[in-house]
């Protein structure tokens, strides 16, 4: 190649074109540096053909600078950033600086500095350096980690580098991860799970396309279930990514893997340190770091050879990303095995209609784990009618379900609460005047967190301290907490069982891999008898001996009137359903509603989960929602009211009028301030053979808009507000 195209990250420009100078060696997919007037930029040297732009002739083209020391972009994972940018309407930049994710990473081998005890004596011995080189034993890192380490400060280390008690060590960063071994552990698998495995053996030896729907109970074990093939595709030299929906999940993860495959896999996550995102980057990208397994920004990691794609609890929400590219890792993950030739597993117990009726269609085979491991058997569900049996005044559970946890407690057995909702109450008002305490960013009331006592918005982050009087009418101690989360759901156990033991779980409690880990341990050295949790203890655990269930408001994810509202409940009690009887003892589950006679709560207390997709499948083919039909947004927002008023109505008064699309809006969206931005909405169904984003391009691109009003364009939306 003596000419470029590059691909890069100036979003004022299109492509460039760049000569390549004498000896220097480019392919389709080198990372390069190249000049732009004054500046440098980094470019991925891409297909000419696949990036179209005006040609510059030759002589007036500047040379690269540079070509990176990182191995090139495959072609596999260019046809990846292509198909995404084009199926999501995203620019295929916004893509690509998904896929180089770490800057470090682009830069050659590097050294750093880490510590380790020398043996020497300190010159004087103080109660803290007693104490960090009692903690210090066998450790090295660097002079901050060992500080957290030994919770001393890292003033004291530095004192002990100065005598000679700590000493430097050169490290290389990028030294090699311990490779998993596949015959490390025995598997221990049921008829079943030996059945499914064997299939997916064989498709990760085929090294083929395939997608595969693993659909099975909770409890079914799933997880060893697809170790196997992951064991295979090691075997066959190949690499694996597991993706999972939660961080806080990773920990009970790693230490499956770790009992099976002898050593922990790599993890990729947004709160890496960037040396660590720098290794994990490096090595995913020479093909050293054979098992990866991460939230959905790994899924465009520059694997050097993939053997095999799992996405666990494939039905989670958080699959999908709501700002920036608006992409769904699931679906995407699927588009990846395609262009790898290699097999994608979708696992979960409650699977989205969409890949249930993909399996349907024979388009993903269905494999099932219909029982649960170790003769442990499903729980019993009951329903409380709130309308009926009503909890006691200034109170949030009912008689029946205070009597199983007093029950629970008395037998030593642990029971979980669920709740969705973070806080002590979602909403606070005067007293005296009906004052209500809203964001001044957003159209949401501000959830007041005892706790930390704080009053905070759960959307933009907004907080404050609850003032002693009410601003609007000045009356002191007039403010009342209205409704149930779960910090106040947890002092209502207090107050029923003083001796209980409660661990709250949230998002607020549980921040860290650390946290959740503790909580884990404590968990299962029966240290906890009530948990009480947010949607984060509805998936992952396994509890032997939790046996109760209560679920306080199940009608809490019915309102609000989502396309998935219902399919989204039922996901959601169905799995923290199945966290109850996992060991020896049965489990039961209590659920509080006002709306027994509802399709799906009736479906969980029947536990007839087909009747509640066939019911679903129905109400879906009816509204010509997915997977029958198609839908699309376009969210347009600004912070100037009416400047984003005018652009929605200059979209809606040049929308298509086409047979087989029908177009809703511009509407205020129902979060009509988010963040400090108005926000309109116009909502796209079409039948399923419309090209929706054709339509879209072609229609938004005629249009210019003033320069402080943003259009985005949300593709198979899962969120409507
Ligand atoms: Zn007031
Ligand atoms: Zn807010």
């Amino acid at each position: 190649m003596n000419r470029a195209r590059l691909l890069h990250f100036n979003a004022a420009l299109g492509p460039l074109d760049y000569k390549v100078p004498a000896g220097m060696r480019v392919e389709p997919g080198s990372i390069v540096v190249a000049p732009l007037g004054p500046r440098q930029i980094i470019g991925i040297v891409w297909e000419e053909e696949r990036l179209p732009s005006d040609s510059v002739p030759d002589h007036k083209l500047r040379a690269l600078i540079e070509v990176l020391p990182v191995p090139p972009l495959r072609a596999e994972l260019r046809r990846l950033i292509e198909w995404t940018a084009d199926y999501y309407c995203a620019r295929i930049a916004s893509v690509a600086r998904m896929v180089l994710a770490s800057g470090g990473a682009l830069r050659g081998p590097s050294t750093m500095v880490e510590y380790r005890l020398s043996g020497n004596e300190p010159e004087r011995m103080t109660p803290q350096r007693a104490v960090a080189l009692d903690a210090l034993q066998g450790e090295q890192a660097t002079i901050r980690e060992l500080a957290e380490l030994a919770s001393v400060s890292e003033g004291v280390l530095r004192g002990l580098v100065n005598q000679g008690v700590l000493e430097p060590v050169e490290v290389d960063i990028d030294r090699p991860y311990i490779k998993p071994d596949p015959d490390f552990a025995q598997p221990d698998l049921s008829a079943d799970q030996q059945r499914v495995a064997d299939r997916f053996i064989e498709a990760v030896q085929a090294e083929k396309f395939a997608p595969f729907l693993l659909d099975g109970v909770t409890g079914s074990g799933k997880t060893e279930t697809y170790f196997e093939p992951l064991a295979a595709a090691l075997r066959m030299g190949r690499q694996v990514l597991v993706l999972l929906p939660e961080i806080a999940l990773t920990e009970a993860f790693l230490r499956r893997f770790e009992d099976r495959f002898g050593t922990p896999p790599v993890v990729w996550h947004s709160s890496l340190k960037s040396t660590e995102r720098r290794r994990a980057w490096r090595a995913i990208s020479s093909g050293e770091a054979k098992v990866v397994v991460g939230a959905r920004s790994a899924l465009f990691l520059p694997f050097a050879r993939l053997g095999l794609l799992v996405v666990d609890e494939a039905h989670e929400v958080s699959f999908k990303q709501d700002d920036g590219v608006r992409y769904n890792a699931r679906d995407v993950a699927v588009m990846r095995g395609h262009f790898e030739g290699v097999p994608v597993i979708l696992a979960s117990a409650t699977p989205a209609l969409e890949s249930l009726q993909m399996a349907e269609s024979g388009i993903y085979e269905r494999l099932e784990l219909p029982s649960r491991f170790g003769g442990a058997t499903m729980p019993d569900v009951g329903i409380i009618n709130l309308t009926e049996e009503k909890p006691e005044r200034g109170r949030w559970l009912a008689p029946r379900l205070v009597e199983q946890l007093k029950q629970r407690l008395e037998r030593g057995e642990q029971s979980l609460l669920f709740l969705n909702r973070r806080g002590y109450a979602p909403l606070t008002l005067c007293r005296h005047c009906g004052f209500r305490f809203q964001c001044p960013n957003c159209s949401a009331w501000l959830v007041e967190h005892r706790l930390s006592n704080r009053l905070s918005c759960h959307h933009c982050g907004h907080e404050t301290t609850p003032p002693p009087n009410c601003p609007e009418c000045g009356e002191p101690d007039c403010l009342v907490a209205c409704g149930p989360g779960v910090e106040r759901i947890a002092d209502e156990v207090a107050e029923i069982m003083p001796e209980a033991r409660v661990a709250l779980v949230t998002s607020d409690t549980l921040n860290s891999p650390e946290k959740a880990a503790a909580f884990v341990r404590q968990a299962e050295d029966r240290m906890i008898d009530v948990i009480v949790g947010t949607q984060l203890v509805t998936k992952g655990f396994h509890f032997p001996e939790l046996t109760l269930v209560g679920v306080v408001d199940a009608d809490l994810g019915l309102e609000g009137g989502d396309l998935r509202a219902a399919e989204r409940t039922y996901q959601q009690m169905a799995q923290v359903a199945g966290r109850a009887g996992r060991g020896t003892k049965p489990g039961e589950v209590l659920i509080q509603t006002r709306h027994p006679e509802a399709p799906v709560i009736a479906a969980l207390a029947a536990g007839d989960r087909d009747a509640f997709y066939a019911a679903e499948t129905d109400a879906r083919r009816d509204a010509g929602a997915p997977p029958f039909g198609r839908w699309a947004a376009i969210i347009v927002s600004s912070e100037d009211e009416a400047e984003a008023k005018e652009a929605a109505r200059a979209i809606g008064g040049t929308r298509p009028s086409l047979p087989d699309v029908m177009i809703l809006g511009p509407a205020p969206a129902p979060m009509s301030l988010l963040r400090g931005r108005y926000r309109y909405r116009l909502l796209i169904n079409a039948r399923r053979s419309a090209q929706v984003q054709n339509i879209i391009r072609d229609w938004l691109g005629t249009l210019d808009f003033p320069q402080g009003v943003r259009v985005a364009i949300d593709i198979d939306p899962y969120s409507f507000v």
